[in-house]
């Protein structure tokens, strides 16, 4: 049932532009193309009769035309040609004719009648002119849509009636048509018969053949061929539907470098063009400076002196080196000096600028820095120090230091970019010479304290590390640390180490020293400071030092100790006054609840999984139940319908789920989370947990009973039976339960039509809640690449992608449940493969609307189907919205038409024109160009009127007998009405 609605394809939403690719109708034959006799047969020779008339661009052309109407047993048969197959299995035969109304003939016998049949034959050779017409089999009765039209002159006018039918599967090699007339008054215009296919077509860079569509329901999947010079990004398909349309193109070819798309190819890039990676983007124009003189080009080749570095980009300008640094100035302090420039001039192009100095030490150059004959340079030592650094400076400064005092010295500032190396004859700097001044030593740094005693004490020192000249001597300066240097003792020392004498015993000391040279003292030292022995404890300085540190770091493990005994027993305290609900917090899938609203406790964070069945579910006596019948199979065991009798209480209708025999523990423990989750929930659209038995055999779980049973089974049983208004409420009801689910923190993850239990009073309810377990035993749940099982068709992207289970992914899945509702147990995205579906859907495909599906609804959908999660509406808000419609049911009658084109069965574009023939005997005279043509260019048939009024039951007749097809096109004609009221169809 309803499989032949395939045809309605997926929706592009994000680009409606997108638009079907039309179908080709393939004539196999016209009769209005013929000039000469058709040639075909009539029996007996006074039935139908060949006529030449023209059409209404008086064209000539060739029509049968019988009116026996004056005489009894009519059998007229007229056959035609015999018609090749070709590789058609349906085919369509639409028929152009006049018929007389029996009224309208004064002085008729009674024998007059008001329709013919059309019939066919299959063989596989033309038979020539042999003819039985028992061997035909009956197609259809042809009856006129309308005979005759009133005008307000009160005359009654001919009308053209157009008729279309089906013919198929056919399998022999050809075929012939008949067309029996028992007495009727009529005039065929025109026959056409053809098939349809889809045509060739390229779509995102690969061609697809013409395709010939299957005559059973079922799409034909076609393998697409990139186009030259294209590769395949991912294999490219596309899908021919019955009617002949291209659907639902996936994948697509990406264009070779050097090649870019133009209309549906792939051309070489012109010449001063390149394109480096295969793609769908555009040549891009060669960069500055550089170029390319062939079509075609991966990159473009730099300009003369001009360079790509290694990880420059194939957009990337061609760049050159840096010109040399400007303005450099030195300020010379004493043995170093700061270096400062300008930016280079020009930068290559690029921003990868850097600078480096090179430091030599030259002579035979005069202190002004001019040269004085011959200059000898040799690299500085490798202590010369340089602050920053020397090499790969961001900044246009550098401090040098450690240079030797008076001494020459030559800078070479250069500026490197990204393809300095490529060009080292380019390189330039610049460079500037200086000479240090006269300086006097660094400060000693190193002092040692070599022996104490009571009275005196040992040091040595180390020697400058930038004397900068002769250390002639070193001045020694120390005192007593109490007396603040009011009164000190000098001493000099031509080495480095001093021996002090005449100290006083137990006291402390600072001491500092300073080198002298030709150019003066140096700066001191740091103060040091020592200490001479106690008169009656010797003990060396060293093992002091070593006690004191032993008890300082004992005072300070103490310390700490007691500081952290102090913080953890507040923290402790501060735990132990929370609110014993807010342990609760976590389980609410990671919700944080408001106070005041109650959450869902996960059974599965109770050690002791039956004490969560005891505290949410009711212990039932088995002996206050009694069973009926199974009414389904669950995933642990049957589903029976019966009755539960509780003490004091009325008889009530309940379903009964078991756990049949030999269960493992783990079985019982998943059996019964059911109802330990079921059991927290008290809501009109959950399904109500009446109790469990766990303690006796068989264990069970006790519901209400749900006289109707899954939705999905129950709309496919009562296809199209229920008011707009009907199915909003019962949607309603859903997105009320969801709400409440979603106000406790529970994320259901398998919202779907079957796990929907409908009531005898239509109410619907939300049923099959479980753990692990929940798509364990859903039969759509497929395992995923990551492992997981999930019900594919209506599951959000991003829980089918990273396992993001929200009640935004259960509001996706609402939408899709939303869909089965009005589409009435339809499955969704019908018979694709699941691998099919999650791609569509990440390419912005979202199912059509069903047939007759209200606008508003059909939004909601789309609304729930955003891809950005945070977009879906909220249940309270679908709720809301679903309130608004029940309140205003006016709204409901707006529908959001499928596809927007007419049906193909009954309409063809085509066959555009109607005639208006003059010449075709007095009473084909009067005929007009229908009054509804305007409003459907492109399309013709007898009245606007008739046409919509069209019922299921009128097309019964005419032979479409297929649910699908025929809600298709009582839609579409009712889609077509309102069009002719309020303007063209758009096809
Ligand atoms: P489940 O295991 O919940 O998926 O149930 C299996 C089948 O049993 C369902 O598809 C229904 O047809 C039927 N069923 C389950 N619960 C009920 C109920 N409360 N009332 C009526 N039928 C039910």
């Amino acid at each position: 049932v309803g499989k032949n609605k395939h045809i309605f394809t997926l929706v592009f939403v994000t680009l409606a532009a997108l638009g079907y690719l039309r179908q080709l109708p393939v004539n196999l034959l016209d009769s209005k193309a013929s000039q000469g006799e058709l040639g075909w047969i009539s029996y007996p020779s006074h039935g139908w009769e060949e006529i030449s008339g023209v059409d209404e661009h008086y064209t000539p052309i060739r029509t049968f035309q019988v009116c026996n109407v004056m005489e009894y047993s009519q059998n007229n048969w007229l056959r035609t040609n015999w018609i090749p197959r070709q590789s058609a299995q349906k085919i369509y035969v639409e028929l152009k004719f006049t018929l007389r109304d029996c009224n309208s003939i004064p002085l008729v016998l009674g024998t007059c009648k008001e329709t013919f049949n059309l019939l066919y034959l299959e063989t596989d050779d033309d038979q020539g002119s042999h003819f039985r017409e028992h061997q035909f089999s009956k197609i259809d009765t042809i009856a006129a849509d309308e005979s005759f039209t009133q005008t307000d002159l009160g005359d009654r006018i001919l009308k053209l009636n157009t008729e279309v039918r089906e013919v198929g599967p056919l399998t022999k090699k050809g075929f012939y048509l008949a067309f029996q007339d028992v007495g009727a008054c009529v005039a065929l215009v025109s026959v056409r018969v053809y098939f349809k296919k889809c045509p060739y077509t390229v779509r995102n860079l690969a061609t697809f053949p013409d395709t010939v569509p299957m005559d059973s329901h079922s799409l034909v999947e076609v393998k697409g061929l990139c186009v030259n010079h294209s590769k395949e990004e991912e294999p490219p398909r596309m899908y021919c539907s019955t009617e002949g349309e291209w659907l639902v193109p996936i994948g697509k070819c990406l264009c070779n470098p050097g090649y870019e798309e133009r209309s549906n190819t792939c051309q070489m890039c012109r010449a001063g063009f390149y394109k480096s990676a295969l793609g769908n983007l555009e040549c891009s124009k060669c960069p500055p400076h550089s170029f390319s003189h062939h079509e075609g080009s991966l990159h473009c080749g730099c300009e003369k002196n001009f360079f790509r570095a290694e990880g420059d980009p194939a957009s990337m300008a061609c760049t050159r080196p840096p010109s040399a640094p400007r303005n450099v100035i030195s300020s010379i302090n004493e043995t170093s000096v700061i270096l400062d420039w300008s930016w280079p001039e020009d930068t290559g192009g690029r921003r990868d600028v850097t600078f480096t100095v090179l430091c030599k030490r030259c002579r035979g150059v005069t202190a002004n820095g001019s040269n004085s004959g011959t200059q000898r340079c040799e690299p500085c030592r490798s202590n010369v120090r340089f602050l920053p650094r020397a090499a790969g400076l961001h900044n246009t400064t550098v401090t040098v230091g450690d240079l030797l005092a008076h001494t020459n010295y030559t800078f070479e500032i250069e500026a490197l970019n990204g393809v300095s190396a490529l060009a080292p004859k380019m390189r330039q700097y610049a460079a500037v010479t200086i000479t240090t001044n006269q300086a006097a030593p660094s400060p000693v740094t190193v002092i040692r304290k070599e022996k104490t005693s009571r009275n005196s004490v040992s040091l040595s020192w180390q020697e400058p590390e930038r004397p900068n000249g002769i250390i002639l001597d070193y001045e020694i300066k120390y005192y007593e640390k109490e007396e603040q240097e009011t009164s000190y003792t000098i001493l000099r020392a031509r080495g480095c180490n001093v021996t002090l004498n005449g100290l006083k015993s137990n006291t402390a000391y600072l001491l500092q020293i300073r080198a002298r040279t030709a150019a003066g003292y140096g700066a001191s030292s740091p103060t040091f400071q020592f200490e001479t022995s106690p008169d009656s404890f010797s003990i060396s300085s060293e093992s002091s030092q070593v006690v004191l540190i032993a008890i300082s770091a004992a005072v300070a493990i103490i310390l700490l100790t007691v500081l952290l005994y102090v913080l953890i027993g507040r923290f402790c305290c501060r735990s132990k006054s929370k609110h014993p609900d807010e342990k609760r917090l976590h389980f609410g899938n990671g919700h944080l609840r408001l106070p005041g609203i109650r959450t869902y406790v996960d059974p599965h964070t109770y050690e002791d999984p039956s004490q969560a069945v005891h505290e949410f579910a009711k212990e039932l006596d088995a002996s206050c139940i009694a069973i009926d019948k199974v009414v389904g199979a669950g995933e642990f065991g049957e589903v029976c319908s019966g009755r539960l009798k509780l003490p004091s209480k009325k008889e009530i209708c309940v379903a009964i789920k078991t756990l049949k025999g030999g269960y493992t523990d783990k079985q019982r423990r998943d059996f019964l989370a059911e109802a330990s989750i079921m059991g927290q929930f008290d809501h009109p659209n959950i399904i109500r947990l009446e109790g469990v038995v766990t303690r006796s055999k068989p264990v069970m779980i006790v519901t209400e009973y749900m006289e109707n049973g899954s939705l999905d089974s129950f709309l496919r049983k009562h296809d199209a039976q229920f008011t707009g208004i009907q199915l909003v409420g019962m949607l309603r009801g859903i997105a009320s339960g969801m709400k409440y689910l979603s106000d406790m923190g529970y994320v259901h993850r398998d919202l779907a039509a079957r796990n929907i239990l409908v009531n005898s009073n239509l109410v619907c309810k939300v049923s099959d809640f479980g753990l692990s377990r929940v798509l364990e035993d859903d039969p759509e749940a497929a395992y995923t690449t990551r492992g997981g099982k999930i019900p594919i068709r209506w599951t959000a992207p991003e829980a089918i992608a990273y396992r993001k289970f929200t009640s935004a992914s259960d509001a996706w899945s609402y939408g899709i449940v939303l869909w089965e509702v009005m589409s009435y147990g339809e499955r969704p995205y019908w018979e694709m493969s699941n691998q099919d579906v999650i791609k569509a859907v990440d390419e912005g495909y979202r199912l059509p609307p069903p047939m007759d599906c209200p606008a508003t609804l059909y939004q909601l959908m789309l609304d729930c189907w955003q891809k950005e999660r945070n977009n879906r509406p909220k249940f309270e808000q679908i709720v809301s919205i679903l309130d608004k419609l029940i309140r205003n049911p006016g709204s409901l009658k707006i529908t959001a038409n499928t596809t927007s084109r007419p049906a193909n069965l009954l309409l063809d574009r085509s066959s555009s024109e109607v005639p208006s023939m003059g010449t075709m005997g007095d009473w084909m005279d009067g005929m007009r160009t229908l009054p509804c043509k305007e409003a459907f260019s492109g399309v013709s048939y007898s009245s606007c009127d008739t046409l919509a009024k069209t019922s299921t039951e009128d097309l019964k007749k005419v032979g479409v007998t297929i649910v699908g097809p025929q809600k298709k096109i009582v839609s579409s004609l009712k889609a077509l009405d309102s069009h002719t009221k309020n303007g063209p169809v758009p096809v």
